[in-house]
């Protein structure tokens, strides 16, 4: 896969104008799209299981690239080493908290309001609290390289952990640490799309994971990996 000519578009005003006001603006209000978890759906998502093409981490980067200068999304399947997954660390690399309504991030510093204009209401923590969500970034890394920051969806952090988001911070450490070492340093199996993101800082490409099981000694083989 070659990378075409980066469209990249970098938009540089003078903070004192009203365009960077109206920017700034735009920013406030429209800060899904500053943050990678928003509308990482698009109508024409493929089934997860008709995804499989397999990419090595060097194809995904390559493919990272298309995506960037195209801004169509991508897929592929990967058997990768989870090499990052620090799911015992401090809660709050663990968990969110969004909007119960919207499921918009919302924020300690601003009472847990939400920022989403087409949500329902202005709500803050006293009326509505916030639920949590899962937000955890893992490291994908094979013989060609390591393709980082690739979003878990919530769903797919929920089912590998065991556990409902709001049970988290209730689990004791040691059992944390046993649940990261299922996945830790093991082969998975991860479905991954990659999408553009389009803001005023530029255009960045987010990776998500769409789907994370162990990967099965069968499939290894059938990709010409040993297991290990
Ligand atoms: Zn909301």
């Amino acid at each position: 896969m070659v990378a075409g000519t980066s469209s990249k578009t970098i938009v540089t005003v003078d903070p004192d104008t009203p365009e960077a006001h109206s920017l700034r603006q735009f920013g406030l209000h429209h800060s899904s799209l500053l943050s990678p978890e928003l509308d990482f759906a698009d109508n024409k998502d493929p089934d997860v299981e008709t995804i499989t093409n397999v990419l090595t981490v060097r194809a995904a980067q390559a493919l990272q690239q298309d995506v960037s200068s195209s801004g169509q999304s991508g897929y592929g399947v990967m058997f990768a080493f989870l090499s990052q997954f620090d799911v015992d660390a401090d809660t709050s690399t663990v968990l969110k908290q969004v909007c119960s309504r919207c499921r918009r991030r919302v924020y300690e510093s601003s009472d847990y309001k939400c920022t989403n204009s087409s949500c329902t209401g202005e709500h803050t923590a006293h009326d509505e609290p916030p639920d949590m969500e899962y937000s955890i970034t893992v490291s994908l890394t094979d013989h060609t390289g390591s393709l980082e920051l690739c979003h878990l969806l919530p769903d797919v952090a929920e089912q590998m952990l065991g556990c409902k988001a709001r049970e988290w911070p209730n689990l004791h450490s040691a059992e944390k640490t046993n649940i990261k070492w299922i996945y830790l340093l093991e082969r998975a199996r991860a479905v991954i799309k990659m999408k553009r993101v389009d803001d005023r800082t530029g255009a960045r490409c987010f990776i998500h994971v769409l789907a994370l099981e162990k990967a099965d000694p069968q499939q290894l083989l059938d990709q010409g990996l040993t297991g290990s």
